[in-house]
């Protein structure tokens, strides 16, 4: 059998590379843009790779300085964003017209040659060759793993420019003999679900919560002395008001951040590789009322996960977020009378938990349900709940050497009002 996987390395990029690069992501997702764009002209939107490569590919290579392999990676890319809207239509979903605007070019080995510990890149002026930032060859990392193992081949890359750093995940691949212990071709495939919201900010489905009264007490208290100082009118109270905000935002900031590394820890000790988030579009829109302060808070929150992940070789996904809170993540079943308040209880099986933990187990499993449809390279197979894990299919698994307890899942919960703190029985 195939395995994928993906490795992330950080290129030692100098700043007559950096700016070469930066150009060439610049014209990368220009070509992207015009495709789409073009794709989306008229009622039918066109989805055929062959149709959109006859129609753009010359304006494309005439308006750019980009290898000829790098625009048909561009209109690859239009083409796959074209076609999930149009998939999302046919199942009644909202999907307006695809932007790109994440920097972001995908590599093939006919625009990238890949070696042990360089790569050489097409950009808008010729090629250019970037070391490896590599960790310690000792340590066990994705690197020792599958890059200095000869089983897996280098097939492409996708180079990302986030935070003023430079990343390239590494596609790899390897034919795995089938009778490879099952461990090894999943131990690196396993999801943590994430659920937001107002009354706990974050509840991971290992069972971790962490408190909004932080949050709501602080920005109470904000709020009063913004409208205290209001009330003087004055061009000091002004800028005092300033300072207020400045240090309202430090206060959060530095509070985001503390959330953000105990989810990744979560993350790391639970061995998974991916960490999923409600799409935040759908938050948003759950919302109601005075959400701007929680808007700023999610949206924050996934950026610091998703920052902090990407060095430990961890994606962070995000999934359709219709339902997560109304589905029981045991049978499946759709209610929304199933939930009161925090409290979760289905009125088909009975599973009773806490209404976010069942749904950040719900934004697990939709992740894996969307990958295994997919085209199944490297698909995940689990989500880690705090004890074992589900599958799929929504069977348990309990954690190894646990295998001989019997009677219902023990993955509850118990909730502790401690931020952060790690539950369990
Ligand atoms: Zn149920």
């Amino acid at each position: 059998m195939e395995v994928r996987r993906t490795v992330p390395v950080k290129p030692d990029v100098d700043s007559d590379d950096a700016a070469l690069l930066r150009e060439t992501v610049g014209e990368f997702l220009w070509a992207a843009n015009y495709v789409v764009d073009h794709a989306w002209q008229g009622a039918y939107k066109t989805t055929s790779k062959a149709q959109l490569q006859e129609e753009t590919y010359d304006e494309v290579r005439e308006q750019t300085r980009l290898h000829a392999n790098l625009v048909q990676n561009a209109r690859n890319k239009a083409a796959d964003a074209v076609q999930s809207a149009v998939a999302r239509w046919k199942q009644n979903k909202y999907a307006g017209k695809p932007h790109f605007s994440t920097p972001t070019v995908v590599y093939d080995k006919r625009c990238a040659t890949f070696h042990d510990e360089s790569v050489s890149l097409a950009t808008v002026d010729g090629r250019i060759d970037i070391n490896y930032v590599l960790p310690d060859a000792d340590r066990d990392t994705p690197h020792s793993r599958y890059l200095d193992n000869d089983a897996y081949e280098v097939t492409g890359a996708e180079l990302h420019h986030k935070h003023d750093e430079w990343f390239l995940h590494l596609r790899t691949k390897a034919e795995v003999e089938s009778d490879m212990p099952e461990q090894a071709t999943t131990e690196h495939s396993t999801v943590l679900g994430v659920d937001l919201g107002v009354n706990h900010l974050a509840v991971t489905s290992t069972g971790v919560f962490w408190s909004g009264h932080e949050f709501d007490h602080w920005r109470r208290e904000y709020e009063k002395r913004r409208a205290s100082l209001q009330r003087c009118g004055s061009r000091h109270a002004h800028e005092n008001i300033q300072s207020v905000g400045r240090k309202e935002t430090g206060r959060f900031t530095m509070m985001l951040h503390r959330i953000a590394n105990g989810i990744i820890e979560e993350a790391v000790e639970a061995g998974c590789t991916v960490i999923a988030f409600e799409n935040l579009t759908g938050i948003r829109d759950q919302l109601s009322g005075p959400s701007w302060g929680h808007k700023w808070v999610f949206e924050r929150l996934y950026e610091y996960v998703a920052y902090k992940a990407e060095p430990r070789g961890i994606a962070v996904e995000q999934v359709d977020p219709e339902n997560t809170s109304r589905r029981c993540s045991h049978c499946g079943f759709t209610h929304p009378d199933n939930r009161d308040g925090e409290d979760f209880e289905c009125l088909n099986c009975g599973y009773e938990n806490h209404a976010d933990y069942n749904a950040a187990k719900n934004i697990g499993l939709r992740y894996l349900h969307r990958n295994q449809t997919g085209d199944g390279g490297g698909a995940p197979v689990g989500v880690r709940l705090n004890r074992g894990m589900v599958n799929a299919n929504g069977e348990y698994e309990p954690p190894a050497g646990n295998s001989g307890q019997s009677g219902s899942p023990r993955e509850s919960p118990t909730l502790s009002e401690a931020n952060g703190e790690a539950v369990s029985e």
